[in-house]
């Protein structure tokens, strides 16, 4: 699949999520946080900011935020295109989608997971992700400020970064959908389409899209910071039999699962248990190192407070 193709297959997922009539309160507020998210993109960003000159670059950690941000943006991305195709004189499919690849970024600051750099690096290819890296060894020791002032150094072009950031997240309280970055930081605009979605709502949807995970949210984590760090959510732990008292945590999310999008139809997408992004050999250890204890999936924390509790303080 090139830029194009993968873009129109966002652009469905998203579509069909938005027809879907299964009415849970869950579903029916994802639906209003995509409109809303879709309204920030193509009527706010993509009218003031050119998506296909390199003024907008995408950041990137493999995370599931700004996953469900990169799908929605494509779906945009295709929409914009197929939108300004149609005003054209000439019939849109004689046109060329005009780009091959996303600029992204990704500041390898901490010592990260394997697992996690590998699904960076599928997911690179899956969404055609002309991915720039931070400098490992510069990278771990500098500011994450600093790091993109290196890469606006190489990318002088970019004038706005879109941000998978959410308002339950530390110090997201008072962001913004759109503005400029603080004085500490290098001069660009942040463009933050997600704040209001809530942790909920990007299960909903991203389980739904049927597209891969990293496989550390299979294995209980539920927000993926360095190696050092980070544990699987304790709240996600499954205790032993002996513990009578403890309820397995309830899936909110069974029918998006069941329903998800092509389901059936792509037997390689296959994703819910056997992950396509699968646990690296190197992470196997940390499960184990937690004392053989098992976790439900990531998924089944729906409670945006609990979200860091497999956070470490550093
Ligand atoms: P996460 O959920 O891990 O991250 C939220 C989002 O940030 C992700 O979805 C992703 O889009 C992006 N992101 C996080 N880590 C990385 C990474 N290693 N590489 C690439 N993208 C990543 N803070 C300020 O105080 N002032 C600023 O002006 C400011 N500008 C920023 C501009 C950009 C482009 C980015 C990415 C961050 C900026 N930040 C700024 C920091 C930001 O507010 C978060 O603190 C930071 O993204 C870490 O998020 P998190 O780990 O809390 O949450
Ligand atoms: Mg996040
Ligand atoms: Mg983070």
């Amino acid at each position: 699949m090139g830029l194009s193709e993968v873009s129109e297959l966002c652009y469905k997922i998203t579509e069909s999520y938005l027809k879907l009539n299964h009415e849970t309160s869950i579903i029916i507020e994802t639906q209003n946080a995509i409109r809303l998210t879709r309204h920030y993109l193509l009527d706010d960003i993509f009218t003031r900011w050119s998506p296909i000159n390199g003024e907008i670059s995408f950041s990137y950690n493999g995370g599931k935020d700004c996953q469900v941000l990169l799908l929605l943006y494509l779906s945009c991305l295709w929409e914009f295109f197929i939108v300004n195709a149609k005003r054209s004189q000439f019939e849109a499919k004689y046109q060329k989608f005009p780009m091959e690849q996303l600029p992204t970024v990704f500041i390898d600051q901490d010592e990260t997971f394997t697992t996690l750099e590998n699904f960076i690096l599928e997911t690179s290819k899956r969404y055609n992700l002309s991915l720039y890296e931070s400098k490992k060894e510069v990278g771990r020791n500098q500011s994450m400020a600093d790091a993109f002032r290196d890469f606006l150094k190489i990318y002088p072009e970019t004038k706005a970064i879109a941000i998978g950031v959410r308002s339950t997240d530390p110090y997201g309280e008072l962001l913004k959908p759109i503005q400029k970055t603080d004085s500490n930081w290098p001069n660009f605009t942040r463009l933050q389409p997600l704040l209001h979605w809530k942790l909920a709502n990007i299960w909903s949807f991203l389980l739904f899209s049927n597209e891969p995970i990293c496989a550390l949210y299979v294995h209980g984590f539920t927000s993926i910071g360095g190696i050092k760090n980070t544990i699987p959510n304790p709240y996600l732990a499954v205790q032993n039999k002996e513990n009578k008292e403890n309820k397995a945590p309830k899936l909110y999310f069974e029918w998006e699962i069941k329903n998800s999008f092509n389901n059936g139809e792509s037997p390689t997408n296959k994703r819910i248990g056997t992950s396509v992004s699968y646990l690296d050999k190197a992470d196997e250890k940390i499960s184990i190192g937690l004392g053989q204890t098992k976790f439900f999936p990531g998924w089944y924390l729906i409670d945006d407070a609990l979200e860091r509790a497999g956070r470490l303080k550093k």
